[in-house]
């Protein structure tokens, strides 16, 4: 006969049952990328975007700024309202090409007098703009690097870069590819953000090879959660990050279950972001595709809870980053 179940053991297993992540709060640091919104529906979804992530602090949030530097002004204008409606760090994408040094010089200027001294320093491309114009502005991540640092405010600016764990489509090999990180981190650089990835073998090894070339900065991994499979397929096609023949079995086919494609996507990001916190990884970058839930959600699951959760689970107003064990 089966014996009776003792609920005072069932309480004692279910206390030592924990979610497999022991995050080190102060140590965790988590940014959420944004884009400029087109439609007046893209305002108010980033907005509510925003409100939704904001309590659980992130380092920065960062707006992009479109190849070819087709969005200038929706990117400033993200920025300015971002900066000025919410208590987050705001960091502006600037892209070295599709304008003139003057030009990317009155854009540093312009983040300067709005309060904005973080930027994201990337090359950028548009290939039908790079190839119908004489190449102009800065054509390279670590000229512009160093264009910035060569300001005379050129200190005051946190600077991060963009590195490729599984390299730059454009690259020559994986070894230049982290060569030339090693040159615009050199140039001045803060802090590395990847491309995103879900192959943390790749990740893990790049960071690896990223150490053995001397590159000391923190180096942030970016994660994407599938909020849409096939169109994750397909840019992931153009930014050479592979998908691992696993997610296409759990995600694939899932159109019409929307429900069920977020729980197994926020399931995927959580344990991809689990797995690099144990291999001692503490920098997480989403790119949110300027929705909450999916980044939101993943963020708990790495136990960073909200300034309002942490004050009624301690019955005190919260202090920020704390412990869910
Ligand atoms: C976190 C992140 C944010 C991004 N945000 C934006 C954005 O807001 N707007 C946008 O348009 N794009 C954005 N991108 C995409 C980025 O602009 C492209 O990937 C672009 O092709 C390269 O930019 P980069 O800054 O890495 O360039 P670079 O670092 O200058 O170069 C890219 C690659 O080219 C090769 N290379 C560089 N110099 C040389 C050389 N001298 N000789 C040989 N090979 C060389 C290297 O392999 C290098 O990794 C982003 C990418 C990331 C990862």
């Amino acid at each position: 006969m089966t014996p009776p179940i003792d609920p005072r053991e069932t309480r004692d297993r279910l206390s030592r049952r924990h979610w497999p992540v022991t995050p080190i709060r102060s140590e965790l640091q988590v940014s959420f990328e944004f884009f400029p919104p087109k439609t007046r529906h893209g305002w108010n979804t980033l907005i509510d975007t925003a409100l939704d992530l904001q309590p659980l602090e992130p380092s920065f949030v960062s707006v992009t700024y479109g190849a070819g530097g087709s969005t200038r002004q929706p990117t400033l204008r993200t920025i300015e309202t971002l900066n000025a409606a919410f208590d987050m760090p705001v960091a502006g994408h600037l892209t070295g090409v599709g304008g003139t040094e003057d030009d990317v010089h009155r854009l540093i200027d312009r983040y300067v007098e709005i309060g904005v001294e973080r930027i994201v320093a990337l090359r950028g491309d548009d290939p039908e703009v790079l190839e119908s114009q004489p190449p102009r502005g800065y054509q390279s991540a670590e000229s512009l690097v160093r264009a910035i640092r060569a300001r005379p405010d050129g200190a005051r600016f946190d600077i991060s870069v963009a590195g490729y764990p599984e390299v730059h489509p454009k690259a020559e090999s994986a070894r230049a590819d982290i060569e030339s990180l090693k040159r615009k981190v050199d140039a001045g650089a803060d802090r590395v953000i990847t491309q995103f990835f879900y192959d943390n073998d790749a990740f893990l090894r790049f960071h690896d090879r990223a150490r053995s070339a001397g590159i000391t900065v923190p180096i942030v991994a970016g994660i994407m959660p599938v909020h849409d499979f096939a169109r994750t397929v397909s840019f992931a096609a153009k930014c050479n990050a592979s998908i691992p023949a696993w997610m296409h079995e759990l995600l694939g086919g899932l159109d019409d279950a929307p429900e069920i494609r977020q729980m197994i996507a926020a399931t995927v990001a959580a344990e991809q972001c689990r797995e690099l916190v144990e291999h001692g990884i503490r920098g997480f970058h989403f790119y949110t595709l300027n929705r909450a839930g999916l980044s939101g959600a993943v963020v708990r699951m790495l136990g960073i809870r909200p300034r309002s959760a942490a004050a009624d689970i301690d019955g005190q107003p919260g202090e920020g980053w704390s412990s869910v064990s």
